[in-house]
This record gives C-alpha cells, sequence and structure tokens, in this order.
C-alpha cells in the first residue's frame, strides 16, 4: 500500500503556497476503529484530511491544534486534534448515519453534517493564549466551510479541496489540497489556478488515478514547475492514550465515587474516545489509585 503524505509546493516563481495531502490510510484507519458508515467516512476524513494539512503549517515541536465541526445534522460533533509531527485523532458523535444519496448520486456528506453550525479551530501555539476562531458552516459540505472559516478567522483567501472516495470495502482514496496566494500574486496566477482547478476534477479521483501529489500540484495550479518545499510529511491517525493517562484521570473522579466503584463493581473498564481502546483496572488496582489519592490529600 502506498504511505499516506503531504507535500508543500510554491508554484508561479513562489507567487503561490500549495499543500497537497494523501490521507486514503490515515482515514481507513480511523473508518475501521470508529466504525464509521460510507457518509460518515467521508465527512469525517475530509475533517482529518484538513486537520493534518492544518498541522503541517504548524511550526513548532510543541504546537497542536484541534478543530471541531458542529453541524446540526444527525452525525453530531466531530472532532479531531493533531501535533506538529502530523499525528491526529477524533471521534464523531454518531459514527452511523444512513441517509440517501445526494442528487448527484454521492455520499450526501451536507446533510449528514448538517447545513447550520460552526467550525471551531483552536490553534495552541506556545503563545499565552491559544488561538481561537469560529466561523459559520456554509453548507456542511467541509471544504467550502474551512474556506469560509479561512477567510473570516484567518483573513487568507484560500482554495481548499477535500475529498474521499468509499466503496464496499472502505476507503479507496482520499485527500485534499490547501492554495494560498502569497502577497506579490499576480489576478493572473488566481485566474489560472481557478480554470486549473475546475479543469483538474475531484482530489479523490486524480489519487485514485494514481497520480502523484506532485502531478496534482501541477494539475490545480497549471503550473508545470511546481518546486517542492518539504516532501518528509508522514501523516498519521494515531492516539497518545496510555493507561497512565486513564490512571490519571481516575484520580481526579475524587476518593467516594472511586471507593463506590470498588464497592460496586471491583473493576473498572475505560474506553478511550479517540481510539476506542479499552483499558482495564483490577480491583487492587484501583485500591493502589485509592491509597495514592489519600496520600496525596495528607
Ligand atoms: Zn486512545
Amino acid at each position: 500500500m502506498k504511505q499516506d503524505k503531504i507535500i508543500k509546493f510554491l508554484a508561479y516563481d513562489n507567487r503561490i503556497s500549495v499543500i497537497c495531502a494523501d490521507t486514503t490510510n490515515l482515514v481507513e484507519k480511523a473508518r475501521k476503529i470508529h466504525d464509521l458508515s460510507p457518509v460518515v467516512t467521508a465527512a469525517f476524513g475530509r475533517m482529518l484530511t484538513m486537520t493534518v494539512i492544518m498541522a503541517a503549517e504548524m511550526k513548532n515541536n510543541k504546537d497542536k491544534i484541534t478543530v471541531q465541526i458542529k453541524g446540526n445534522g444527525p452525525a453530531g460533533v466531530m472532532l479531531a486534534t493533531a501535533n506538529s509531527m502530523v499525528k491526529v485523532k477524533g471521534y464523531v458523535a454518531n459514527p452511523i448515519v444512513d441517509i440517501p444519496l445526494n442528487e448527484d448520486g454521492k455520499l450526501d456528506v451536507g446533510t449528514a453534517v448538517g447545513h447550520e453550525g460552526y467550525i471551531n479551530v483552536i490553534k495552541d501555539i506556545g503563545l499565552k493564549e491559544p488561538y481561537i476562531g469560529i466561523s459559520p458552516l456554509i453548507s456542511g459540505e467541509i471544504a467550502e466551510d474551512f474556506a469560509n472559516y479561512f477567510v473570516n478567522s484567518e483573513q487568507r483567501d484560500s482554495a481548499v479541496a477535500l475529498g474521499v472516495l468509499v466503496d464496499k470495502n472502505g476507503v479507496k482514496s482520499s485527500g485534499g489540497y490547501l492554495i494560498n496566494p502569497m502577497p506579490d500574486a499576480t489576478e493572473e496566477d488566481l485566474m489560472n489556478i481557478e480554470q486549473s482547478i475546475f479543469k483538474a476534477g475531484a482530489i479523490s479521483k486524480m489519487l485514485d488515478q494514481e497520480l502523484t501529489l506532485q502531478e496534482i500540484a501541477q494539475k490545480i495550479t497549471g503550473d508545470e514547475n511546481v518546486k517542492i518545499i518539504e516532501d518528509k510529511i508522514i501523516p498519521e491517525f494515531e492516539c497518545d492514550c496510555s493507561k497512565e493517562h486513564f490512571k490519571e484521570a481516575l484520580m481526579t473522579i475524587g476518593k467516594e465515587d472511586l471507593e463506590t466503584i470498588i464497592k460496586e463493581d471491583e473493576k473498572a473498564e475505560l474506553t478511550c474516545h479517540f481510539c476506542n481502546k479499552k483499558y482495564d483496572f483490577s480491583k487492587e488496582e484501583l485500591e493502589n489509585i485509592l491509597k495514592e489519592i489519600k496520600t496525596k490529600l495528607k
């Protein structure tokens, strides 16, 4: 299987920045972990793809980005969070939504997500306060919602495309791109790009036809001489949870509640929302945690 990848390019003599992503494997992994229905796979896959593209823009090791989409559709809240190593994790409130295809015969992402609601982006980039941007949903189709977010919240004009191709075996292809003009971009550059994007067609189709990200960058910009700036970014769906992490969570629920769990259940099974991994705590382990809490309280 081909490896997922994000590549940064510059086109038109450095006047246009382009980030292209192939996220086929990571979206398939998310689909399997969360047992997502096809339309939710497409919706969440598009959001995960944009999240890793934005994570690839971050500069420092400890930077983090969290994206939340809260639409009024049946999928409910979707959340994704990624670090600067471009490891992403996330979940959807309702993983299984089964609705008819739209009038074009495609998965109806807009209806699953909802046509009203908002995108909320939190960037923790080492400043005192995290950056928070909120923007209303336009259609729930995700790509245009993000394009609108970039204009509204980050004051940057962008071309955004996100696509996930799903068949009965799972994710066939998934990817996206983000195009941003630099301050010296010309009207002609922008017109060329607009026409090239139109001609190029859907990103998921180009990936399915096994075009490389460089070929895709050439197609969507109309510039044969796109320059690769960075090509060693490998996005992955990966959770960083651990038993230690859940032990800390248990320590915060309070002495009385923990005593009740020990008395009534004699064990605890905790599930990570992000990756559905289960962590079992035996009676003995719970009693040790209780002891630790008591020592701390002294
Ligand atoms: Zn996890």
